[in-house]
């Protein structure tokens, strides 16, 4: 339990109806009961519990605001210590103001994530918890909110701590049994030993392979548009953004720097990158921005390539449709202006590629719903299977589940090599504390201290 009170602005940092002021710490009610008085103009000796009053601050006889308060004592409240929540109104002056005099009172300013890291501190959350406390806060769609949710419902902690508690059982039977071999038989324990941790590496390799639809559902599928110049790429980016994001001209060649856009189809997030024109160009500069357009596409979830139906296919169009097959991307093709007198059609196109091919136009906003339709599909197709799994999108469980699971590899070899039985509980010990990091039970300081300053001020 730490001994410093702290207190910060719970609510954002921008003018709102309601502001919320939090403070967690021994003094809490000590300092509520010298701000607040009711409306009769009385103090309160004691705040009960869970009890909402309706007040004023006061700052000496000076009347600041009219608030909501309530004391949540020890230990239940979200950081287990008494915490005090004051709502004011949501203007910036006033509720820096009454952050000023809870910490004139002796409350300390609160660092990033501190309310959660003393929530962890002092065992009401496990790590993977307050993490997602902060996933729940940055969520940018429905199915990222809906997985941290799972997280913070302790779903994680609930299929790493069973896990945890199997390996320890055998790393207590193999010392039982090395302590006293006349009560405990270990001649079939080997392969029995061999067939729990077959099934422990399955359980833990499933949620590792969940990591990049994890990460595509809290940070979007990265979206790169390639094509030739004047074929519509930022024509199409200003159709999904709403707005004049990128300048649309009829000159050749304008987009010569990387767009990004962060956008959302139906609760599905795109981040969007609008590149150079693929072209052949003497140009300097414009030749830096082809080859960014293409070192970006490496690294995309998804292409989406724009090809002008009102002309003929170019070699410049062929490099694209190479790249996409070179490098195995998944792609869409949109057959813009289809608004224009055709030249080039889709079943022409379906020669040089065998990606989805959308008859489009950004212009009149023809085959938008059949594009929307598509990436619904392949983002789906990916994730609704495992609806009611959890994902994993965070590097760190990532590489401590598979540290966890290489030292179980390691027992299986052992068993396979027919070593002696303490081999298997060194490498079982190491499987136990790699997956401790996840929930944070074998956690460095340094590394608490780092997860947490990423956090908001005040959460
Ligand atoms: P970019 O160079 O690939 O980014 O192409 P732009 O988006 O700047 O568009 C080039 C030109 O084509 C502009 O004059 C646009 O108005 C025009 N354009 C883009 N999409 C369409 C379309 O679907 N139909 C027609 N008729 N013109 C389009």
């Amino acid at each position: 339990m730490s001994d410093s009170t702290i207190a910060a602005i719970a609510t954002g940092l921008s003018p709102s109806g309601v502001g919320i002021i939090r403070i967690s710490g021994d003094k809490s009610q000590e300092i509520i009961r010298s701000l607040f008085r009711l409306k009769n103009g009385n103090s309160l000796d004691t705040f009960e519990n869970r009890k909402i009053y309706y007040g004023f601050i006061f700052d000496g006889n000076l009347c600041i605001d009219e608030v909501l308060t309530f004391l949540m004592k020890a230990p239940h409240s979200f950081t287990g210590e008494d915490v005090v929540e004051i709502q004011c109104h949501g203007g910036m002056l006033m509720m820096n103001k009454i952050l000023g005099l809870v910490l004139s009172k002796g409350a300390f300013t609160a660092a990033p994530g501190e309310f959660t890291k003393r929530a962890f501190l002092n065992g009401r959350i496990d790590l993977s918890e307050a993490e997602a406390v902060m996933d729940v806060i940055s969520a940018q769609s429905e199915y990222a909110l809906s997985n941290s949710v799972k997280h913070l419902n302790g779903r994680l902690f609930d299929i790493i701590d069973s896990v945890r508690k199997s390996i320890i059982y055998e790393i207590a039977y193999i010392e039982s049994a090395l302590d006293d071999p006349e009560h405990f038989d270990l001649s079939d324990y080997p392969s029995k030993l061999k067939k729990v941790t077959e099934n422990i590496i399955d359980i833990l390799s499933s949620l590792s392979s969940t990591f990049n639809d994890g990460k595509i559902l809290s940070e979007g599928i990265n979206t790169v548009i390639l094509g030739k110049p004047n074929v519509g790429k930022s024509s199409l980016l200003n159709l999904l953004c709403g707005t004049q994001r990128a300048i649309v001209t009829d000159i050749a060649g304008t987009t010569r720097d990387i767009l990004s856009e962060k956008i959302t189809i139906d609760g599905i997030p795109l981040n969007i990158y609008d590149t150079a024109g693929i072209h052949n160009s003497e140009d300097y500069v414009e030749k830096i921005g082809i080859d960014k357009a293409f070192s970006y596409a490496k690294d995309a979830d998804l292409i989406i390539m724009i090809v002008d139906g009102s002309t003929d296919i170019s070699s410049q169009d062929e490099e694209i449709f190479d790249f996409i097959r070179k490098n195995n991307k998944r792609a869409v093709i949109l057959l813009n202006k289809s608004d224009l007198d055709q030249v080039t059609s889709v079943s022409q196109l379906s020669s040089y590629t065998d990606e989805k091919i959308i008859l489009f136009s950004a212009l009149s906003e023809f085959g938008l719903d059949d594009f929307k339709n598509y990436v619904r599909e392949i983002f789906l197709s990916g994730i609704v299977k495992y609806n009611d799994e959890i994902f994993i999108s965070n590097v760190r469980q990532k590489e401590a589940l598979n540290k966890s699971i290489a030292s179980l590899k390691q027992v299986i070899n052992s068993i396979d090599g027919s070593l002696p039985e303490d081999f298997y509980t060194i490498d079982l010990t190491d499987a136990y504390d790699y997956l401790g990091y996840i929930i944070g039970e074998q956690t460095s300081e340094d590394v608490i201290e780092e997860i947490f300053s990423k956090f908001c001020v005040g959460k």
